[in-house]
């Protein structure tokens, strides 16, 4: 596995990171965890996990595509796809302007086709910095039509979730109606004897994990994300009673049956290889 990933193919949206305000952009960064002031090079040598106490920071979405497929074999596809407003809800066009100049997206999804280790497979990829990674009809069109690919060109599909938004409230009835239709999609995937992989970085919530963030056949997780429907702040305001300490983390779902396996960063690559291979996805000439 390379170094410098992000450094190699800097795709747009990658450098959106936000440093704490008091260290010198770029040179240093601080742990959200621990609090370690980390130098910034070795940070992203590092896949931007801790050096001190392994905390996975977020990554955006084209940083996440430049971490795990192959340089260069990344075709985005329905690049062009951008909300619309059909509530005509107030200030909605204005924050889907800010949250585009901010991130350098269309919307809160990248998808497209590309290989990993010469496996070809189709990928879609939430970004949390974009609207907190919520669903709209554009998030769940690109999923759903990345699937479709996938089906069409007989390959795997391999969906990555970071998104603590759920359904996108702007949208209505269309966001929740992108559950439904994503589901679908996964399921004549399945149909078809083919493979779909999830994996859920931090954060993993709401309409995602009720729809296609659940519905892999393999689905993974990235240590210590935030993972699960409702927080434990929303459970106790529903006098759903005391929650378990924890009962959102990656580790919690591994050990409660909802996830197969915690993977750390740097072994992403390898585990998604071999999951390729033993579902026997066509490599490229
Ligand atoms: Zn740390």
């Amino acid at each position: 596995m390379a170094n410098g990933w992000f450094g190699k193919k800097r795709l747009p949206g990658a450098e959106v990171q936000e440093a704490p305000p008091s260290i010198p952009d770029g040179l240093w960064t601080q742990c959200g965890k621990c609090r370690e002031v980390l130098f910034a090079r070795e940070w992203e040598r590092n896949l931007k996990v801790c050096t001190k106490c392994g905390h996975h920071f977020r990554l955006t979405a084209p940083e996440r595509i430049a971490m795990l497929l192959d340089e260069e074999s990344f075709v985005e596809i329905d690049g062009d796809l951008t909300s619309a407003n059909p509530l005509n809800f107030p200030g909605y066009d204005d924050k889907i302007r800010r949250h585009g100049a901010a991130s350098g997206l269309k919307d809160a999804v990248v998808s497209g086709h590309g290989t990993l280790d010469g496996y070809a497979l189709s990928v879609a990829v939430t970004d949390a910095h974009f609207m907190r990674g919520a669903m709209g009809s554009v998030v769940g069109e690109r999923i759903s039509r990345a699937v479709e690919l996938a089906t069409q060109r007989r390959t795997p599909v391999l969906l990555i979730s970071g998104s603590g938004g759920g359904a996108r409230m702007e949208e209505g009835l269309l966001s929740l109606m992108q559950m439904a239709k994503t589901s679908a999609s996964i399921a004549r995937h399945h149909d078809a004897g083919l493979m779909t992989i999830i994996l859920l970085t931090d954060p993993s919530l709401a309409g995602i994990m009720a729809s296609w963030g659940s519905l892999g056949d393999v689905l993974l997780a990235e240590p210590g994300a935030q993972i699960g429907f409702v927080g434990e702040r929303v459970s106790q305001q529903a006098h759903l009673g005391k929650v378990p300490q924890g009962f959102q983390s990656s580790e919690f779902q591994l050990t409660h049956g909802q996830i197969d396996q915690v993977v750390h960063r740097k072994d992403l690559r390898d585990t998604l290889t071999l999951l390729l291979e033993f579902a026997g996805a066509p490599g490229v000439a």
